[in-house]
């Protein structure tokens, strides 16, 4: 595991820009693209390569298109082309209308096809997937010919025209670029360029049953656009030598293909494919499951573009794979979250205190800073009374030697309001705690002693009468290694999910500012961390999330280092 330098310099691929517009390759344009296929919804991994090329188009004074790669009729849905639409507005990123779709080049990458058997560079394979996979060889082993590659331009035109009006079942033909069998680089072993699927398009319906592979569309699709750089991460770097041989074949317009090492985090699958199978197998709620490291869950959860902009921002981009350690994306929450979100006290655990020396029935606003970070942010009142709930873990019976709230005959501070001392513990017939009886100091109104006493405790309360209540959802890593991807023998990667990921407080009580919240207010709940209301919440019952605790693990891992 590695972690990132603190800051980010001018990264590689702002130097290659930099020298190809001195050199003046593509006339001083920056053009760049985010091509996701919609067969999924987008994960950070995502936003790492969408602030990459949104954020070289601003540096550059250049432009970037929103494209998908939507050749795959199979697997892809529109509920995916909304969200990832979303999700990219959501980031802040304008594609300026510049929305495409690969879909929208299938005529032309017809006639690109026809171009390529016509000059003798393409030909239509009659052997089974099967049979080209064995006829492929190996890394050690040239492949061997298909019977069928000398058919003549006329058979090929003809067979591939068929295959378009549908005469062939799937699997019964493709096409094939002409490239070498004997390549050292098994992707220019005669490529499949076409393939035959009968399935309906989410765009173009039934028009089409042949359907070009990914390599076939995404080259020629970048050229159409004009794509200056096309950034993609490292596992095409194999690849680029088929997209600049069919561009070079075509006589196309050339981008210039840049690879960069795909983001890796501790704790986390980032795979599309399996973050389907958590979704499908019920793992988690749905793709918005604030535990998915999708930008809908991290949403929902309570994270902020900003956080997640600044966090890609930090990490730059690299030639080589690292795993980046999921607490520097936390660090980076707190810190937009310290700066924006309004201070408030929840009661996770309650316990009730009554203060036997408090007039019954009197009600008194005490003064609450909305956020220390933050001067605009202002004040708020929080009403006290009688009884108050205090966290159950701030009390003490017999009190360990380093704790310091209250304990039988101790005073403590109640922030924002008094000091209290803790008189008589009421229990019930199981011996259980479950009532303080206290007394309050006049003299401390708004927390603080005229004769400066000293207090060591200071504790978040709730006024009883004017609690709300709320569900709380406190979130762990989803899963309980920091490799989720490796599993033991015999099993996969579900069998490293943490079986306490999630932990559903019912009894939470707030103080009633939070009747304000809307659906991704954030707050700091004092002391416990912060916590965003979430989706589910109801007109009968309120939901949190936390997003995050207080504790920064990363500013830990730094001073160690
Ligand atoms: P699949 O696993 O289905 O191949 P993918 O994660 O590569 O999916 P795409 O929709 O093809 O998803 O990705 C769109 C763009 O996002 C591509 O340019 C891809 O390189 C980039 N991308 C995907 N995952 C990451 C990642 N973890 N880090 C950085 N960029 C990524
Ligand atoms: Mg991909």
């Amino acid at each position: 595991m590695t972690t990132p330098e603190i800051t980010s310099a001018a990264n590689f691929i702002e130097k290659i820009i930099e020298e190809d517009n001195q050199s003046n390759k593509f006339g001083g344009r920056v053009h760049t693209r985010f091509p996701p296929e919609p067969n999924g919804y987008l994960h950070i991994g995502h936003a790492k390569s969408i602030c990459l090329n949104f954020g070289l188009a601003e540096k550059f004074g250049g432009m970037a298109n929103l494209r998908f790669d939507d050749t795959n009729p199979s697997k892809e849905e529109v509920e995916y082309v909304d969200s990832i639409i979303n999700d990219v507005h959501w980031l802040g990123f304008d594609w300026e209308g510049r929305l495409f779709y690969a879909s929208d080049y299938f005529q032309q990458l017809y006639d690109f096809a026809l171009k390529l058997i016509k000059d003798g560079n393409a030909y239509v394979d009659s052997l089974t997937a099967e049979q080209i996979r064995q006829h492929r060889g190996t890394l050690t082993e040239p492949g061997k010919a298909s019977p069928y590659r000398g058919r003549s331009v006329e058979e090929n035109l003809n067979l591939f025209e068929r295959m378009k009006a549908g005469e062939f079942k799937e699997g019964e033909h493709v096409l094939r670029a002409k490239i070498d069998m004997a390549a050292g680089n098994l992707n220019m072993r005669d490529p499949v360029m076409y393939r035959v699927i009968h399935a309906e398009h989410h765009r173009t319906g039934n028009q089409w049953c042949i359907y070009p592979m990914y390599d076939f569309a995404h080259g020629q699709s970048d050229s159409l656009e004009r794509i200056t750089h096309s950034i993609c991460t490292l596992e095409f770097e194999d690849h680029r030598p088929l997209y600049d041989w069919f561009v070079e074949k075509l006589g196309i317009y050339a981008p210039q293909q840049i690879e960069f090492a795909r983001l890796n985090l501790t704790y986390t699958v980032m795979s599309k494919r399996k973050l389907l199978l958590l979704v499908r197998e019920g793992h988690v709620t749905g793709w918005d499951d604030p535990r998915m490291p999708t930008l809908s869950g991290l949403r929902r959860r309570g994270y902020t573009a900003q956080a997640i902009r600044d966090f890609a921002d930090r990490i730059g981009v690299a030639k080589n794979e690292s795993v980046i350690d999921i607490a520097l994306l936390e660090y980076f929450i707190r810190q937009d979250l310290n700066r924006h979100a309004q201070r408030v006290m929840a009661v996770m655990n309650p316990l009730k205190v009554v203060i036997t020396n408090y007039p019954e029935g009197m009600v008194e606003e005490m003064d609450a800073v909305n956020n220390p970070e933050d001067p605009t942010a202002g004040m708020r009142q929080v009403p006290f009374s009688r009884e108050i709930y205090i966290e159950r873990d701030d009390f003490m019976e017999e009190p360990s030697k380093k704790f310091f709230r209250l304990a039988p005959g101790r005073e403590v501070r109640l922030m924002h309001a008094y000091y209290i001392i803790c008189n008589e513990v009421i229990k019930d017939e199981h011996g259980e705690v479950i009532e303080l009886h206290c007394s309050y100091d006049p003299a401390t109104r708004g927390g603080d002693s005229p004769d400066k006493r000293k207090i060591q405790g200071t504790l978040h309360w709730v006024s009883v009468a004017h609690a709300m209540a709320a569900e709380v959802r406190l979130y762990d890593q989803l899963f309980n290694t920091p490799t989720p991807d490796e599993a033991a023998e015999g099993q996969d990667f579900t069998a490293n999910l943490n079986p306490n990921s999630l932990q559903i407080l019912n009894n939470v009580k707030l103080e009633p500012s939070v009747a304000h919240a809307s659906l991704g207010t954030s707050y700091q709940f004092l002391r416990q961390g912060y916590f965003c209301l979430d989706a589910d919440t109801t007109a009968e019952k309120l939901v949190f999330n936390r997003t995050v605790t207080l504790r920064d693990t990363w500013a830990k891992i730094q001073t160690k280092q």
